[in-house]
This record gives C-alpha cells, structure tokens and sequence, in this order.
C-alpha cells in the first residue's frame, strides 16, 4: 500500500507462503473429513542387531495428495501439530495401524509377537481423553496380543512440556500393554535424571549421533555413555538411521539392542514387507 517496490515484493513472497500454507490445512481438513484414505502408512522394521530378526515394524504416515502426489511428513506433520489437525489425524493413522495388524493375522506366519510402533504428537499426548481413544480403537480392532502389540514413540521434548502429565498417561498406556519408546533422544533439553520418571521400555537414539558414529570420538562416547545408563535403567536401546554395514558392526559391538536404518530396509508399504517377514519367520 506504500508504494515501494521492496516492501511490495516482500507482502507478496510472505503472502505466497501464506496462501500455500492455508491451502495445505484446508486441503488436510477436508481429506480427513471427506477422504481419509488419502493418508496412507509405511512400515520401517526395526531389527535385533545380534540376530537380524524382525522385531518392530514402525509405521510412518504419508499422505497421497491428489495434485501435489505423495507427500512427506515433514510437509504435513509441523502444519498439523500447529493446527491441532494432527488430533484428528492421529486418531486415523491408529486405526490405519490397527487395520493393517489384524490384515497381517490373517497374512503372516508369526513365530513371536510383533510390535507395531506408531509415533504420538505432543498434542496428542495433551487430549486428556488419549487413553480412552487408543483402548477403544485396539478393543474395537480385536487383535490378538499373543501375535501383534501396538507400541508408541514419543520425543522427549514433547514429554517434558508437561513431564507430571506425560508420565501418568505412559504408565496407563504401558498397563494397556503398549511398548514404549522415547524417540530422537539426545536431541531434547530433558535431564537424563528424568528418565528413571517414565515408564518406559525403549530409547530411540537421534540418527544425528548415528551418522558420524565411524569417525567422530564425541559421538561414539555419547552413544556408549546412552547405552550403558539406559541398560543400568533397565530399557533396551535403538539406533536411528542405521545406513552403512560399518555402522551396524561398530553398534552391535557398543551393546546397541535394535538397529533401524536404509540399510535393512526403507519405510514401504506393508505388501511388500510381508515378503520380507514371512522369509524370516518361516526361517
Ligand atoms: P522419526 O519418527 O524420527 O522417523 C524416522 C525418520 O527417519 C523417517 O522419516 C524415516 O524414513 C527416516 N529414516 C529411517 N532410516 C533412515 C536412514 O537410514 N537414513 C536416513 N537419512 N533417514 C532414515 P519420515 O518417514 O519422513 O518421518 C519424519 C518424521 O515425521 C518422523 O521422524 C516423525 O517425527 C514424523 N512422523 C512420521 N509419521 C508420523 C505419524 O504417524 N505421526 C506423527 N505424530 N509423526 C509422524
Ligand atoms: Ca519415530
Ligand atoms: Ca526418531
Ligand atoms: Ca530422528
């Protein structure tokens, strides 16, 4: 409205922005009420580091989106957690999971239970009717626990908003049966002294102290030092972003439980995991 040329160019990148956003939520809005199938899963396996075996399958959301194609996460994810859409959304990718569990009953050949691991939002975490949504969708869904579990990750950053909060509602997921992780770990602000709090089973070390873990001293202290306070608190350990064979040994070597990473497998959709599954469970 002033007239001059930078400011114009300015309000006009910032309104390009805007609008591509507000369509994004209106797009995500109206998906959810109207196309839910827009939203898909992918499942990453996470695999015992001694063994090789298949123990959890991580699933991962993505969204079809019928111009833009298929899109990541990261597009979606922040917009949604700003929104308070990733409520609704969450609920749906639960019972997407739940659905391709009981699909899997029927499909796999299960030797010993499989956890399906889904990732909670902070926002999630804060429904104070979280509880109440997760045992109606696993009571409604039927599955039979002696073959698959439902687990959930939850970042430290997102539990320590509300830590008093956060550990109530782990601890009553955990009686449901539901294996717990932190996610990202090492990348929050939480005292480790906060870890003996919350009643979890797992922790997810970042992909960040995993990618330079051949070459960097720091890193391979941090991953040592993660490993041995969390068996001293009796959780099991992850490693993101596992990519390299190099990477695994020196893991396995460091005591790392779980590894999880391009090299074993990429997220995909679940057709073609079972393959992978029914070769090892048969085995
Ligand atoms: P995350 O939970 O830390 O998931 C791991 C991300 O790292 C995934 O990205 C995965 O594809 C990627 N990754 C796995 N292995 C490797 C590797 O070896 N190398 C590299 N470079 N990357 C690897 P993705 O699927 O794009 O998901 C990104 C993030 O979006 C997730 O990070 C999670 O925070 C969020 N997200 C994904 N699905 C959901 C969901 O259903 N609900 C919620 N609330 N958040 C989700
Ligand atoms: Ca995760
Ligand atoms: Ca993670
Ligand atoms: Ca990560």
């Amino acid at each position: 409205s002033s007239g001059r040329g930078e400011y114009q160019l300015f309000d006009e990148r910032m309104q390009v922005q805007v609008t591509a956003r507000l369509r994004v939520e209106n797009d995500m809005r109206h998906a959810l009420e109207h196309d839910k199938e827009q939203f898909c899963l992918h499942f990453q396996p996470i695999i015992e580091s001694q063994s090789g075996d298949i123990v959890c399958l991580e699933a991962l959301v993505r969204w079809q989106h019928p111009e833009r194609g298929l899109l990541s996460p990261i597009e979606f994810i922040p917009m949604a957690e700003e929104t308070g859409l990733i409520v609704p959304l969450g609920e749906w990718i639960l019972e997407l999971a739940c659905q391709e569990a009981k699909r899997w009953e029927q499909l796999c050949q299960i030797q010993r239970p499989l956890d399906i691991s889904v990732n909670l939002s902070g926002r999630q975490l804060a429904q104070a009717d979280l509880v109440t949504t997760i045992s109606n969708t696993l009571s409604h869904a039927n599955i039979d626990p002696s073959r698959f579990r439902l687990g959930f990750e939850v970042t430290e950053t997102e539990v320590m908003r509300d830590p008093a909060t956060a550990a109530t509602t782990l601890q009553t997921l955990r009686d449901l049966g539901a294996h717990l992780s932190i996610d990202d770990f090492g990348t929050g602000y939480s005292s480790l002294a906060y870890l003996k709090q919350f009643p979890v089973d797992t922790i997810k070390i970042d992909r960040s102290f995993i990618t330079h873990i051949m070459d960097s001293p720091a890193d391979q202290a941090i991953v040592s030092s993660v490993v041995y306070l969390a068996h001293a608190l009796n959780h099991t350990v992850v490693a993101e972003g596992v990519e390299t064979i190099a990477q695994a040994d020196k893991l396995r070597e460091m005591k790392v439980d779980y590894i999880q990473g391009y090299l074993f497998a990429k997220p995909q959709p679940a057709e073609q995991l079972l393959i992978l599954i029914n070769q090892q469970q048969g085995r």
